[in-house]
């Protein structure tokens, strides 16, 4: 299989170069060099057909085929030809060469775009009886001057030459218990489908192929890092949590508890925790940082916790001080911003252990900072701690737990995908007394209107955020936006005070504008996406977005989690004009549901999963037939495999199992460097 292509007859040097710029470099590559997609040709009735949508007809010539020449290359072959008892227009651009297949009252089958008003079908190609029975015809994506007909040639070369060495690699067991085709026969459909049916076998078996091969990938690695940790298995004081949580102001909620359980455990047990913790914007993740913290302290450990933004940072450093200063710890916050001087004594108490735990974006982790002996790592709001700063810390020596609370519910599909080597928790009910927060969308022009209800919220004491439009993240537009909405609100509402808050607001400044809301001595703050994450001040009920079209549903719903956090009823005004249907139906979830897990399904149905996260950010792996939104079942059921498999004899032992393990050695996935 890892033969050179030059093997296959027909495929010479030249022919090389170009499949080698398509990522094809052997026989395997070019057997799972699969179609994005398949055109169905099965021949149907005109009368069925919509305007404009792509048909393969079959019918009698009615008149000589005219063709006509346009300059050297491009050319118009024009037919009519009697179909279901209409006379239709065939047109073919640039194969003049059609010309000769076209005889008057012999059948013809063709494809083509079916215009309905003028019986035209056109921009498309003459078919074989063969290829038209066969129904389903594979499109490829190529290159250069590789046609999709010379690549179905060479796969096809390609079955003939090598058929006995495709080999199954998936063991009996499973292929029986699954009913999957034998690997052969479903590559073989997945190029050649014999029908709808047999393709749809042949993409089940290789989905749950590859989402195996996947989640055993993920499990190994698990497996094999939990089995790396020297061990620092902690003495955490059961009874001292337990005081600990009860001096808070309120009870934990059922889901809140369990998921601390579910931690203290990980702290307690011989491995390191790699944790993932969702919970809804407002389900109160940050206590259960502070209760994780807590036990880490008093089991004589220091902790960390890392957040995306210093506004975030100062926020948790205030209400973490409240918390544990009570329990004699010392909480520090570790900024950018810090003078000199009062950095390097915070790095030197670090380093001596006098600080229990430090607050602070991701420089915290990075050199220069030494710890006396950190025990765990708390990453919040950021969708992934990356593989690199784990290696950072790892090569300091250091293998904390780690816990990562995203704020982004996850669907979970993807979280499995996504974070396949963790361990998940979820908190999955909010405190309670909370009042559902009420959404509108307003469109632009009921500005006015808006800004009415804003100075009535305002007059009642409460107080207000307004996002300014995205136009590209964190660049001047997006300041000279705020600026610009801050001036206009300020004017609107000049009996009250009006806030503005932007990226570029040095940390000082920041910080007071911060204080001020949170006292109410600002009453509405106007501001770029930087208070989008975890800003708590529960005492504001309204928070408008301008242009929300612009952003996605993730976003939004983080956005709107900064109010609804007090007792009384908070609003989130939507202004947007969204021009397309997807636009339109983003708008309309939104004042829909306030559950940010079913709101993060329907964005995933909506977008996909390439655009779920954003960029290439994602950490999604990408998957030749597997869609892991489709194919969402089995890539549960392989979850579940993958994790019997790698702690199972048979697997490690059993012959069954000796081609699956050689498939992932190909990967590289038992090369242990890859762990370091
Ligand atoms: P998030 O999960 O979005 O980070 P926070 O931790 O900021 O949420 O919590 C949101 C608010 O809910 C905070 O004001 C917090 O004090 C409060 N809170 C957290 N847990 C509870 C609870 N069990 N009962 C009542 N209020 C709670
Ligand atoms: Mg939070």
């Amino acid at each position: 299989m890892n033969d050179s292509l030059t093997n296959i007859t027909g495929i010479g040097p030249r022919t090389l170069e170009q499949l080698e710029t398509m990522g094809i470099h052997t026989i395997k590559d070019l057997l799972e060099y699969f179609p994005f997609r398949y055109e169905d040709h099965a021949i149907r009735p005109l009368s069925e057909v919509q305007h404009d949508e792509r048909v393969t007809v079959r019918g009698t010539v009615h008149s000589e085929p005219n063709l006509r020449f346009f300059g050297k290359k491009k050319s118009r072959l024009t037919v009519r030809v009697l179909v279901d008892g209409l006379l239709v227009q065939g047109i073919f651009f640039n194969q003049p060469y059609l010309k000769k297949h076209v005889k008057l009252g012999e059948e013809i089958i063709f494809s083509g775009k079916f215009d309905r008003h003028r019986l035209m079908i056109t921009g498309g190609t003459m078919k074989t009886q063969d290829a038209s029975s066969q129904g389903l015809e594979p499109v490829y994506s190529v290159k250069g001057n590789i046609k999709v007909y010379h690549l179905r040639k060479y796969i096809k070369q390609a079955f003939e030459q090598y058929r006995n060495q495709m080999c199954e690699n998936l063991p009996e067991q499973l292929l029986t218990t699954y009913k999957l085709l034998n690997r052969r026969e479903a590559l073989y459909n997945l190029h050649f489908p014999s029908s709808a049916k047999q393709l749809i076998q042949a993409k089940r078996r290789m989905s749950y192929e590859e989402l195996l091969l996947f989640q055993l990938k993920m499990q190994y690695f698990r497996k094999k890092e939990r089995e790396a940790d020297e061990g620092q298995a902690k003495k955490i004081d059961d009874d001292m949590v337990e005081t600990f949580v009860h001096e808070l102001p309120f009870p934990l909620t059922n889901a809140q508890t369990r998921v601390l359980k579910e931690i203290i455990d990980d702290l307690t047990s011989d491995y390191r925790m790699n944790r993932l913790l969702q919970g809804d914007v407002g389900s109160g993740k940050t206590v259960i940082a502070a209760c994780a913290l807590f036990a880490v302290v008093r089991s004589g450990f220091q902790g960390a916790l890392m957040v995306p933004t210093e506004i975030l940072a100062e926020q948790h450093l205030s209400s973490l001080k409240d918390l544990l200063e009570p329990f004699d710890m010392k909480v520090a916050l570790l900024s950018g911003s810090a003078r000199v001087k009062e950095r390097r004594e915070i790095l030197h108490q670090l380093e001596s252990g006098d600080i229990n735990i430090i607050v602070g974006t991701h420089a915290l982790i990075q050199e220069g900072v030494n710890f006396h002996n950190l025990g765990l790592v708390i990453t919040d709001e950021q969708h992934r701690f990356g593989v690199e700063q784990r290696r950072v810390l790892r090569r300091k020596g250091i293998r904390p737990d780690v816990l990562f609370m995203t704020a982004t519910p996850i669907p979970r599909t993807l979280a499995i995908s996504a974070f396949g080597d963790m361990d998940v928790s979820i908190i999955d009910e909010m405190p309670k007394g909370r009042k559902p927060i009420e959404t509108h969308w307003a469109k632009p022009h009921m500005l006015s209107r808006v800004i009415d209800f804003m100075k009535k919220e305002l007059k009642k004491g409460r107080q207000a955020y307004v996002i300014c439009p995205l136009i590209e993240e964190s660049d001047k537009l997006d300041v000279q936006n705020a600026i610009d909405v801050h001036a206009q609100l300020s004017q609107a509402l000049s009996d009250h005070q009006v806030g503005l808050m932007h990226g570029r607001l040095h940390a000082d400044e920041k910080e007071a504008v911060m204080n001020d809301f949170a006292e109410n001595k600002i009453n509405m703050l106007v501001s770029t996406t930087v208070v989008e994450v975890g800003v708590n001040v529960p005492n504001a009920t309204v928070m408008v977005i301008y242009d929300a079209e612009r952003f996605g549903l993730a976003q939004l719903h983080q956005l709107r989690g900064r109010v609804g956090r007090g007792s009384e009823q908070s609003y989130c005004i939507l202004l947007a004009d969204p021009k397309s249907d997807v636009g339109k139906e983003r708008m309309k979830i939104m004042t829909e549901t306030n559950d940010g897990f079913e709101l993060s399904e329907r964005d995933l149905e909506l977008r996909g999963p390439g655009d779920f996260f954003g960029a290439k950010q994602s950490g999604l792996p990408e998957f030749k037939v597997a869609n892991i939104v489709e194919d969402y079942r089995t890539l549960e059921v392989a979850r579940q495999d993958a994790a019997k498999l790698i702690y199972s004899e048979v697997f490690w032992n059993g012959d069954d199992y000796k081609a699956l393990k050689e498939a992932l050695e190909a990967e590289g996935v038992f090369n242990n460097d890859k762990l370091d």
